[in-house]
């Protein structure tokens, strides 16, 4: 079957992706034990501009999605639509993750820029702040995340799923052959980082210590 070598790919680098996460977890955990986040609090849910994500974390997600009931995923494709429209017009906006008791919805599948938050003072309106060595730890990060996954690209995560529902997207990000020009008008709009011209990706930079 000729999708049968992406799928595996595919297959491979989710596992890469979340061997990834646990080491970027195991070396911050220094800097992490001197946090103040505590359960409930969910300002880096809602007040730290881009959480963003690449596609194959994108996937990752859509994937989680599909164990869902078909209400709950109507739902949330409601909230994803008004994040979309809110994120084109203002900075900040309540992830569509994100539930009524501040809990997050895909904590086991939640993207790189959820996992390197934390903050050592609370954040209120200054936002987070966070150790140098960790803030350049997960830089590194997300450039390896980038190479990872060099068919695709990051930004936002309401816009990265958008893009991952057109079906004619998915197929040629998955057989490794999507062309930018073809969707175009959507990187422009939604600001998207190719990842084979990175130049960076993440939310907009806490302070660091
Ligand atoms: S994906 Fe989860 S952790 Fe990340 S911003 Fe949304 S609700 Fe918060």
């Amino acid at each position: 079957m000729k999708t049968m070598p992406s799928v595996m790919r595919l297959a491979e680098k989710k596992g890469r992706l979340f061997s990834l996460y646990e080491e970027f977890e195991r070396r911050v955990a220094p800097f992490r034990a001197q946090a103040v986040c505590v359960k409930g609090c969910a300002d880096c849910c809602i007040q730290v501009g881009t959480v963003a994500a690449t596609t194959l974390e994108g996937m990752v997600i859509r994937e989680y999605l599909e164990g869902w009931s078909r209400p709950a995923r109507k739902a949330v494709r409601q909230r994803l639509h008004a994040n979309r429209r809110e994120k084109l017009t203002q900075v900040f906006a309540r992830c569509a993750f994100l539930d009524e008791e501040q809990a997050c919805t895909v904590y086991p599948v939640r993207p790189f820029s959820c996992r390197r938050l934390y903050s050592v003072k609370t954040c209120g309106d200054q936002g987070p702040v966070i150790h140098r060595r960790a803030m350049a730890l997960a830089s590194r990060t997300i450039e390896v995340l980038q190479d990872l996954d060099p068919a695709g690209c990051s930004g936002h995560l309401s816009f990265i799923l958008y893009l991952l529902e057109k079906p004619e997207f998915r197929r040629a990000y998955l057989q490794g052959v999507w062309n930018a020009e073809n969707f175009q008008e959507l990187v422009e709009r939604y600001q998207l980082t190719l990842h084979t011209n990175r130049s960076g990706q993440g939310r907009s930079s806490p302070p660091v210590m």
